[in-house]
């Protein structure tokens, strides 16, 4: 089957609002309320002053799990199995493990701090535990070699990963994750900047939540988007019209190879119906030009059809059906099916700065018999294969 492919490309830059939506947690962590995320076990949100507030119940159970483990010296798995055995559930409702009793010993959200971005602030909050058991549950976990599991968070949920690339440096950008505010807190950063320092790369990180959402929901705008898509099309179009000549002249130098190959092998054909030649070079030899034959006419074919699809370029209505359709997939609520549409849409996130961030997408249509598809890598996007 002859298939033509065709980039519709299109930039989008819509920095801003990710600029605002960073922006404004960095804002309400630095006052010390709650940015958002999961709320910690032993706390409430409250929505009219933007922080939070004791849920006396939640907040005695953490206050016994600091006891057991400081005053009590019991194991984080042997207090995990005592509260599990009680009928206690994590926040999540989940069974206790011994990693998430190391979260909760760990999280500064307890003693009255918030975590955003590597930095921790006075929150608005009460803290439930003393500076000083804290301190001394930290030391504990440290001499019992107890570090919570800091990577609760497969690579596999960076729906980003390959495709963020610093402008500064031009190194990717990697997930990584930290405790903190009551969880795991994943975040994007700069090769350069994690292996080697912000000396030698000085790139913002940028939280993977919030990047996450405001990225995702960028794309399915301009993939919603009418006129975004049409300038696309029209754009894609007229850069297959540039390369015209060259297809020309291509085609003019393959005509020519042809003729050349096919008079050669009349020529073997002869010599070897004559006699004139050793039959057994003169089979690789006319094997080897026959390939070649063969070549050059699937060439000619590819250049044909090239040809073609420029006078039968996709019609736009078409092409929105299939941008739509990738719009709509992007709001699947399975994480690697919608990393794996990404991955075919999305040719790279150009991050200049926390306030600059370019996603540059990429929709691969396929010509087929009789119209346009899109090329999902998957299945096609409409039902024309
Ligand atoms: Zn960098």
């Amino acid at each position: 089957m002859m298939v033509q492919m065709l980039g519709v490309f299109a930039e989008f830059e819509r920095a801003t609002i990710i600029e605002r939506v960073i922006a404004g947690m960095q804002k309400k962590a630095a006052k010390g309320g709650w940015n958002g995320g999961t709320r910690p076990l032993g706390y409430d949100y409250d929505p009219d002053t933007g922080a939070l507030k004791v849920n006396d119940e939640e907040a005695s159970l953490i206050r016994e799990i600091f006891d057991l483990y400081t005053k009590q010296r019991m194991g984080s798995v042997a207090i995990a199995r005592l509260l599990d055995e009680r009928g206690e559930r994590t926040k999540g409702g989940a069974h206790w493990s011994g990693n998430a009793i190391r979260v909760v010993l760990c999280n500064p959200v307890y003693v009255g701090k918030v975590y955003f971005r590597g930095e921790t602030y006075p929150g608005q909050h009460p803290p439930l535990i003393s500076m000083e058991q804290f301190e001394n549950a930290e030391q504990l976990l440290d001499e019992r070699g107890e570090e919570p599991a800091k990577r609760r968070s497969n690579m596999s949920d960076f729906l980003f990963s390959g495709l963020l690339i610093c402008a500064k440096c031009d190194k990717h950008f990697v997930g990584a994750t930290a405790t903190g505010n009551g969880g795991v807190y994943r975040y994007y950063m700069c090769y350069s900047r994690q292996r080697y320092g912000s000396k030698v790369c000085d790139q913002d990180s940028l939280p993977a939540e919030q990047l996450e959402s405001a990225l995702i929901e960028h794309i399915t705008n301009c993939l919603r988007d009418d006129a975004i898509i049409d300038a696309s099309i029209e754009k894609a179009v007229a850069a297959k019209h540039v390369t015209t000549p060259r297809h020309k002249q291509e085609l003019s130098r393959i005509e020519r190879d042809l003729r050349d190959v096919s008079r050669r092998i009349d020529r073997y054909l002869q010599a070897f119906e004559t006699g004139a030649i050793d039959p057994t070079f003169c089979g690789d030899r006319l094997s080897e030009l026959k390939d070649r034959q063969a070549d050059l006419e699937s060439r000619r074919e590819e250049l044909a059809a090239a040809a073609e699809s420029k006078q039968d370029p996709p019609q736009l209505a078409d092409v929105r059906d299939i941008a739509t359709a990738f719009a709509d997939r992007l709001q699947d609520r399975e994480i690697p099916r919608v990393k794996r549409i990404l991955q075919k849409l999305v040719e790279k996130i150009l991050v200049e700065s926390r306030s600059t961030i370019r996603p540059f997408v990429t929709l691969s249509l396929v010509r087929i018999k009789g119209g346009w598809v899109g090329l999902a890598g998957l299945e096609p996007a409409t039902n024309g294969l």
